[in-house]
């Protein structure tokens, strides 16, 4: 309800827009304009219900309704046949582009495959949609770098994945060992196409709970001393390790967080009995890294954004004996990230994550539209459908607190 229809403007403390990224600082004295635009950006309006005397989300000030810049999600795994004409509208809703993951069977590992599988995500999207799909390759040892040069030269690949091979669902085409790609990651350096990755090491002998830790140990490390000026997006982190490890780390390192990570524990597996709908890659950490997830995600820190890892399966092959990873939070994606940021009191700090650091990263224009949330409880049903399969979506049987106005 809104009682006055007021838009107010919550301008960000100057150091806040600084950021800690020397590199970006460097590209705003070399255009001022561009830093202009940043900082007018930078601001988030909010029509509010009461009181507009208190600045931004922190105080008490009930905001019922949220306008940003229209957001992208920067890791998604939209599947094919079927299954990619359900579920790609969801996405297409709310986001204006969104990084496609690769990992089909078998795996987009060259250009005219990712051109290919853009075409059909084209044809998966209702009629009036602006949504774009920004392709990905697939990695693998056989990865030469005349195709890294032709990925990087093609207007609609973005990206290049790296999944540790056996790492998560269709990942056993992955690389064994990164070391081995590296005339390919060279090129990619060369070209400045980003390296994405499924940030966890698949030894048997570490602890499914360290994976993440351990990557960046054992080949996070090794990959930042060995190609200094790649791009590098560790993709869903989950643990306070990654968070503090990128926030103190170069320009050339950011992340993604998915709205799973920052909404549930380790517990959710377990509550009550075996919850197969809350198993996700990597797995769900425990409370104190969820926390420290939260604190990267609203710091305002240019080098974290957006990324559901939203990822469709049938209901029948996540309760099975050995069931697939993966959490489907597309349909009320931004809703769910709404409430993270209004939990922690950030509400002004969303626009920033969801809409204005990924495309910065990524070198690509931020979109120009608008869209809006208002703060009324959205419905999730118990089962959606998967290409004529049910499915289970994040939270089903329950509500998520914002929806699309
Ligand atoms: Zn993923």
């Amino acid at each position: 309800m809104i009682a006055q229809d007021i838009v107010r403007t919550v301008d960000f403390p100057k150091e806040r827009r600084i950021g800690p990224s020397g590199r970006l600082r460097k590209i705003r004295c070399a255009d001022n304009r561009l830093a202009r635009a940043r900082a007018i950006s930078w601001i988030v309006r909010a029509k509010i219900a009461r009181d507009p005397a208190p600045t931004g989300a922190r105080s008490n000030v009930s905001i019922e309704r949220l306008r940003l810049i229209r957001p992208d999600d920067w890791h998604l795994h939209v599947r094919d046949g079927a299954m990619l004409d359900s579920v790609v509208p969801d996405t297409a809703r709310q986001f204006a582009r969104a990084i496609i993951m690769p990992n089909l069977k078998p795996p987009v590992t060259t250009v005219a495959q990712a051109l290919h599988y853009r075409q059909r995500i084209l044809a998966a999207l209702p009629e009036d949609a602006g949504f774009q799909p920004l392709m990905t390759l697939y990695l693998t040892g056989q990865t030469s770098p005349e195709e890294i040069r032709r990925a990087a030269d093609c207007e609609h690949v973005y990206a290049v994945k790296y999944y540790p091979a056996g790492a998560t669902t269709n990942s056993a085409a992955g690389v064994a060992n990164i070391r081995q790609a590296s005339a390919a990651l060279k090129a990619m350096q060369d070209c400045r196409l980003p390296l994405l990755m499924h940030g966890e090491v698949t030894d048997p002998a570490v602890d499914v709970f360290d994976r993440e830790a351990v990557f960046i140990e054992r080949d996070l490390s090794w990959l930042l001393a060995s190609f200094p000026e790649l791009p590098m997006v560790l993709e869903h982190i989950t643990t306070a390790d990654s968070a503090s490890f990128v926030r103190s780390g170069p320009d050339n390192l950011a992340a993604t967080i998915t709205a799973h990570h920052l909404l549930e524990n380790r517990n959710a597996m377990f509550r009550g009995g075996l919850r197969p709908h809350h198993y996700c890659l990597p797995v769900l950490k425990r409370e104190a890294h969820r926390q420290a997830l939260i604190e990267a995600a609203i710091s305002g820190h240019p080098r974290f954004f957006l990324g559901t890892d939203s990822a469709p399966h049938p209901k029948a092959a996540k309760e099975s004996d050995c069931g697939c990873a993966g959490i489907y939070t597309a349909r009320t994606a931004l809703g769910l990230y709404a409430e993270v940021f209004e939990a922690a009191g950030a509400l002004d700090r969303l626009e920033g994550f969801a809409s204005l650091h990924g495309p910065d990263f990524y070198r690509l224009p931020r979109n120009t539209d608008t869209i809006e949330l208002v703060r009324r409880p959205e419905p999730v049903p118990e089962l959606i459908e998967f290409g004529g399969q049910p499915g289970v979506p994040f939270r089903a049987g329950g509500e998520v607190r914002w929806r699309l106005a």
